[in-house]
C-alpha cells in the first residue's frame, strides 16, 4: 500500500507544479487551478490509504463541513470580496499547519531537535499568518479602521517577537526527551504568536496592504512545509515550499513594484488614514459622455486604467466593448496595469482576461509609463489612488514614493468614478484638479455604457 501511496504523492507534486506553472500566464490560469485542484482530490484520497490513519469518520466529517462551507461561499462571494475571501482562507492554512504542531506535541510524538524546531517554527509562522489574515480580512472588508498604530510600536513588535522566540525554545529543549510539551507552556506560546500576528499587521494600511497579504501567504506555505516534515508527509512538504517559495517571491515583486523594503512595510508602516498634504490647486472640471466618446474617437492613441472602481462595478466587458469600438474607428487602445490596482495581486489582470481582453494588449506599469506623453488620452476607470501624483511630489502623503501610472502626463485625461469618494488610502487625488483632466461622473458600467451609446452614434 506504501508504495500507492508514495508513487500518487509524486503524482500529486506534478499535478502542484504543472498547475502553478499554467498560472503564471492569464491565458493558461484556469486550466492551472484545474491540475492544481485535481491534485489535491487526489492528495486528500489517498492519504485515507496511509498505513495507520485513525479517526477516518471525523475526517469526512471535517472534510464534507469544510468542503461544503467553501464550495457555499465559492458560488455566493461576490467578485468585488474575492480579496478578503482569499485572505481569510489563506490565514485558515497557517492555523492548520500550527494545529497540527499542537497535536503532535499533545500526542508526544515531537521527537529530535530538528522536528521539535520545525513544529514550534512553523506553529510559530502558521499563527502569525492565522491572526495576521484575520486582521487582514477585517480590514478589507471594512471592518476595521485601516490602521491601527499602538504607542512605542515597534518596540511591542520586537519585544513580542523576542518572547515568543525564547518560549519557543524552551518548547524545543524541554520536548527533546519526551516529544510532547508542558500544555500551559504551549497555550501561552500560541497566544503570543496569535498577538505578534495581529499586532504587526494593524498599522499596516494603504499601498502596503497588498505586500503583507502576500507575505502571510509566504508564511502559510513555509508553516505547511515544516508541518509537513514533522508529519512526515511528503505532499504537504511540496505543497508547502511551492506556496512558500512563490509568496515569497510574489511578495518581492510586490514590495519593488512598490519601492518598498519588506522590513519598511512591517516595521515603518504607511498610515491607511489621510494626512495633511501640500494643498491641492485647480478645481474639477465635470465633462459628458457625448464628449468624451468624441475626444477619445477622434485620438490616435487611448491608454485605459482600470482600478477598483471598475472591479466594483463589474464594468470589464463594457470596457472591453467600449476600447473594440475605438479599435474599429482607428484608435490604438492599450491598457495599463498598476501592480497593486484592485484589492489582490493581478485583480485587474484577472478582470480584463475574464472579458476577453487580449493578453498582448496589457501592459504593466514598467513596460507602459514611458506612452503616457505621446498618448492623446488616458481614461481612468474607477482608479484613484495608482494615478495620484502626490505620490511622487508630497513627502507627507502616506503614498509617497508609491510608483504609479503617469496618466497626468497624457494630453488629457478622462476620470470615470461615481463622485469624490477618496480610493483606498483615504487622501485627495492632485489627478482630478490638473489642467488636463476632465471627470465623467457615474458608476463604471453606467458611465462606460453612454460613451458606448454616443461612439455608436458617432459611426
Ligand atoms: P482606489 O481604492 O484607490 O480607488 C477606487 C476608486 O473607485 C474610488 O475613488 C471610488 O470613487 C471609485 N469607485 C468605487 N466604486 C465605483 C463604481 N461603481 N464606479 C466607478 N468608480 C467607482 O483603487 P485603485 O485600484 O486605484 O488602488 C488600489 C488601492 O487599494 C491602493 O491604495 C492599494 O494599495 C490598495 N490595496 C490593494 C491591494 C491589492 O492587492 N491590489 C490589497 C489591499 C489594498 P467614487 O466613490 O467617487 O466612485
Amino acid at each position: 500500500m506504501e508504495w500507492l501511496v508514495n508513487g500518487v504523492y509524486l503524482l500529486v507534486a506534478v499535478l502542484f507544479i504543472l498547475g502553478l506553472k499554467a498560472m503564471s500566464s492569464p491565458v493558461k490560469a484556469r486550466s492551472g487551478i484545474a491540475w492544481a485542484g485535481v491534485g489535491m482530490v487526489l492528495a486528500t484520497l489517498v492519504t485515507f490509504l496511509v498505513p495507520g490513519m485513525q479517526n477516518l469518520a471525523l475526517i469526512l466529517v471535517a472534510i464534507v463541513l469544510g468542503g461544503g462551507v467553501a464550495w457555499w461561499a465559492g458560488r455566493v462571494v461576490k467578485m468585488t470580496d474575492m480579496p478578503q475571501m482569499v485572505a481569510i482562507y489563506n490565514g485558515m492554512g497557517g492555523g492548520a499547519a500550527a494545529l497540527i504542531a499542537a497535536v503532535e506535541f499533545a500526542r508526544a510524538e515531537v521527537h529530535g531537535p530538528v522536528v521539535g524546531t520545525l513544529a514550534v517554527l512553523g506553529s510559530l509562522i502558521g499563527s502569525v499568518a492565522f491572526s495576521g489574515s484575520v486582521v487582514a480580512f477585517l480590514k478589507l472588508q471594512g471592518v476595521m479602521k485601516k490602521a491601527i498604530r499602538l504607542p512605542a510600536q515597534n518596540l511591542i513588535n520586537i519585544v513580542l517577537a523576542l518572547l515568543t522566540i525564547a518560549l519557543g525554545v524552551v518548547i524545543v529543549l524541554s520536548s527533546m526527551g519526551t516529544g510532547s510539551a508542558n500544555p500551559w507552556l504551549l497555550v501561552l506560546f500560541f497566544v503570543l504568536s496569535l498577538a505578534l500576528g495581529a499586532i504587526v499587521t494593524m498599522p499596516i494600511g494603504g499601498a502596503d496592504m497588498p505586500v503583507v497579504i502576500s507575505l502571510l501567504n509566504a508564511f502559510t506555505g513555509l508553516a505547511v512545509g515544516f508541518e509537513g516534515y514533522v508529519l512526515g508527509n511528503p505532499t504537504l512538504i511540496i505543497a508547502g515550499i511551492v506556496v512558500g517559495a512563490s509568496g515569497t517571491l510574489l511578495t518581492q515583486l510586490m514590495a519593488k513594484a512598490m519601492n518598498r523594503p519588506i522590513l519598511g512595510v512591517l516595521f515603518t508602516p504607511i498610515s491607511g488614514e489621510a494626512q495633511a498634504g501640500g494643498a491641492i490647486e485647480g478645481s474639477m472640471k465635470e465633462m459628458s459622455a457625448t464628449d468624451a466618446a468624441a475626444l477619445m474617437r477622434y485620438s490616435e492613441k487611448v491608454i485605459i486604467i482600470p482600478g477598483y472602481g471598475m472591479a466594483v462595478a463589474g464594468a470589464q466587458h463594457k470596457v472591453w466593448e467600449m476600447a473594440k469600438l475605438l479599435e474599429d474607428a482607428g484608435v490604438e487602445v492599450s491598457f495599463a496595469i498598476h501592480p497593486v490596482a484592485g484589492r489582490m495581486p493581478g485583480h485587474m489582470n484577472v478582470l480584463l482576461a475574464e472579458a476577453g481582453v487580449p493578453y498582448e494588449k496589457i501592459f504593466d506599469l514598467d513596460e507602459i509609463n514611458a506612452e503616457f506623453p505621446q498618448s492623446d488620452v488616458a481614461l481612468v476607470i474607477g482608479a484613484n489612488d495608482v494615478v495620484n501624483p502626490v505620490a511622487r511630489t508630497d513627502k507627507s502623503s502616506p503614498i509617497y514614493g508609491m510608483p504609479i501610472l503617469d496618466a497626468d502626463k497624457a494630453r488629457n485625461c478622462i476620470v470615470i468614478k461615481r463622485g469624490r469618494g477618496a480610493g483606498y488610502s483615504g487622501i485627495e487625488n492632485a489627478l482630478f484638479y490638473a489642467d488636463n483632466t476632465s471627470m465623467l461622473y457615474g458608476s463604471a458600467q453606467q458611465a462606460v455604457g453612454d460613451v458606448i451609446g454616443q461612439l455608436k452614434e458617432l459611426g
